[in-house]
């Protein structure tokens, strides 16, 4: 899918440049070579009316692959928290598997985000996405009673974990954060990008995962590119199974990213729906494929709560159930 020059220079960086070798700490500090790449979905919390054994099949179908984590999207459409708790809660009693809550600035005042994070925390959670969200149509700040960024989420996470310290035993709760490699809509320049993702790093983020990006290049920039600036946590891909020009378009739009020509023109040369999934599979496919070559330690799969998309584009990429 990708042009001659892009392709030779990626290339070059995938040989010469493994994502590992990308840190600058010394030799006897860095990491072993991962013994295998870790593996995360993105699930998103049900509608009251959603079919109840898809529910299960959709729950059991993700669990055969053993995944590391599990994450729980919140939006206004599943009552910001109140769906992904209640959706936590199932997944806690029916999978042994960690779950991680995504939490957003917008879905509440300072005061009630409090209250949702001690909550969480006393239903079993341990890890949280912590993210701005998305500013309300025609708006340029959240209410006054909210925080602002991210980072302001960070801090109140760390501060209310300090507070239940004793119950979480040794362990600190896993702290997650978004980030950009074709940058954020918002964002004036790819430095402010950076910028941010330093200060999460510095404000206790534990991991980031990326927003859906159109060419394996992009990624392998940004992590090199985040090195470079000194960004040391994992940069997990997101990755979204491309099934059509309308749905990639979607994406597109509710993640601020334009579509890029070549897919675009991937997409208008096919002749049908049928062509239209095969063609978009094969370029998810090429993405996951470029990315595990290069040596990336995990893919975080943007599920949509499509057992069969996910386990098709798994399976083309040679990861099947265990
Ligand atoms: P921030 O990091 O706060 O950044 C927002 C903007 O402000 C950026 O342009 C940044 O450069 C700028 N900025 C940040 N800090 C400062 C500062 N101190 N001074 C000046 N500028 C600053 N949204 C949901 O609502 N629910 C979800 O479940 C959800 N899941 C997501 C999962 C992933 C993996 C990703 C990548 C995104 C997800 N989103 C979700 C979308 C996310 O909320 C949006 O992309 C949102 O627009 C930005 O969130 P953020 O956490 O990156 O914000």
């Amino acid at each position: 899918m990708q042009g001659g020059t892009e392709s030779s220079r990626l290339s070059r960086l995938s040989a010469s440049a493994p994502l590992d070798s990308l840190d600058e700490a010394p030799e006897a500090n860095r990491r072993p070579r991962r013994a295998r790449t870790a593996l995360s979905f993105e699930m998103i919390p049900p509608r009251h009316d959603a079919d109840e054994a898809k529910l299960t099949e959709l729950i059991e179908g993700l669990a055969a692959y053993n995944p590391d984590y599990l994450a729980v999207t919140s939006s206004r459409r599943s009552g910001w928290l109140e769906g992904t708790a209640k959706f936590i809660e199932r997944l806690s009693t029916t999978t042994n598997f960690p779950t991680i809550a995504h939490l957003a600035c917008t879905a509440g005042t300072e005061e009630e985000l409090s209250e949702w994070i001690r909550r969480l925390i006393d239903s079993g959670v341990r890890g949280f996405l912590a993210l701005r969200g998305d500013l309300p149509e025609g708006e340029d700040h959240l209410p006054e009673g909210y925080l602002q960024y991210a980072t302001q989420l960070l801090v109140l996470i760390r501060e209310i974990e300090e507070e239940n310290a004793y119950r979480l035993a040794a362990g600190k709760l896993a702290l997650s954060v978004a980030c950009y490699p074709s940058g954020h809509a918002e964002s004036a320049t790819p430095d402010l990008d950076l910028d941010v993702l330093l200060s999460k790093q510095r404000l206790g983020a534990d991991f980031a995962i990326t927003q859906l990006f159109f060419d394996a290049e992009d990624f392998l920039r940004f992590a090199q590119e985040t090195r470079m600036a000194g960004v040391r946590i994992p940069i997990i891909p997101g990755i979204m199974p491309m099934t059509s020009l309308k749905r990639v378009e979607r994406m597109g739009v509710l993640s601020g990213i334009e579509v890029p020509a070549h897919v675009r023109d991937a997409f208008e040369a096919c002749s049908d729906a049928e062509e239209e999934y095969e063609v978009g599979m094969q370029m998810s496919t090429d993405i996951v494929q470029t990315l595990l070559d290069a040596g990336v330690g995990g893919l975080h799969i943007y599920t949509h709560n499509n057992l069969a998309v996910t386990a098709d584009l798994l399976s083309r990429c040679g990861i099947e159930p265990k």
